[in-house]
C-alpha cells in the first residue's frame, strides 16, 4: 500500500469529495479549506512536485482543469475570483509530496490568501539576480 495520502485517496482507500474526475486528474474539496469551494487538483500519477517529469501536455491538462474549476467557483458559489496556487518544496509550504494545484475562491472583503510584500531591491540587486535567472 502507498504511503502517499493522494494515491491513497485516489485508489479509493480513503474518503474524498470529487468534484471531478478524468482520466488524467481528479477534483477534490480541501479538508483544509482555505475559503468555502477550496479544491485541489490532482494528477492520478504521482509526481512529487512540478518539476517531477510531467509532460506539458498533463501540465496543461491539469491547469485546465484548474481555471474549469476556477470559473465554476465563480458561477456556482458567486465567487468575485479565485487563486490558484501550487506549492513545490516544504520551504515553499508544501506538506504533501504529490504534486496538486489549489484552486481557492476569492470573495471581495475577504482574507488575503496568496498575498506577499513587494519590496524594492533597486537595480544592481535586479541585475544580480537578472544574470543568474536568464537562459
Ligand atoms: P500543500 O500545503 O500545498 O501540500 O497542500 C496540501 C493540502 O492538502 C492542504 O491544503 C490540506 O488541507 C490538504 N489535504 C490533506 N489531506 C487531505 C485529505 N485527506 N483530503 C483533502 N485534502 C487534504
Ligand atoms: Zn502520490
Amino acid at each position: 500500500m502507498s504511503d502517499c495520502i493522494f494515491c491513497r485517496m485516489i485508489a479509493g482507500e480513503i474518503p474524498s469529495l470529487r468534484i471531478h474526475e478524468d482520466e488524467d486528474c481528479i477534483a477534490v474539496l480541501d479538508i483544509g479549506p482555505a475559503e468555502k469551494g477550496h479544491t485541489l487538483i490532482i494528477p492520478k500519477r504521482h509526481y512529487e512536485d512540478v518539476t517531477d517529469g510531467l509532460s506539458a501536455e498533463v501540465l496543461g491538462k491539469l491547469m485546465k482543469t484548474a481555471a474549469v474549476i476556477g470559473a465554476r467557483q465563480k458561477e456556482r458559489l458567486h465567487a468575485d475570483g479565485f487563486n490558484i496556487v501550487q506549492n513545490n518544496g516544504e520551504a515553499a509550504g508544501q506538506t504533501v509530496h504529490h504534486l496538486h494545484i489549489h484552486v481557492i475562491p476569492r470573495f471581495q472583503g475577504g482574507p488575503v490568501i496568496a498575498g506577499w510584500n513587494p519590496t524594492d531591491p533597486g537595480q544592481e540587486a535586479l541585475r544580480e539576480v537578472y544574470e543568474l535567472l536568464k537562459d
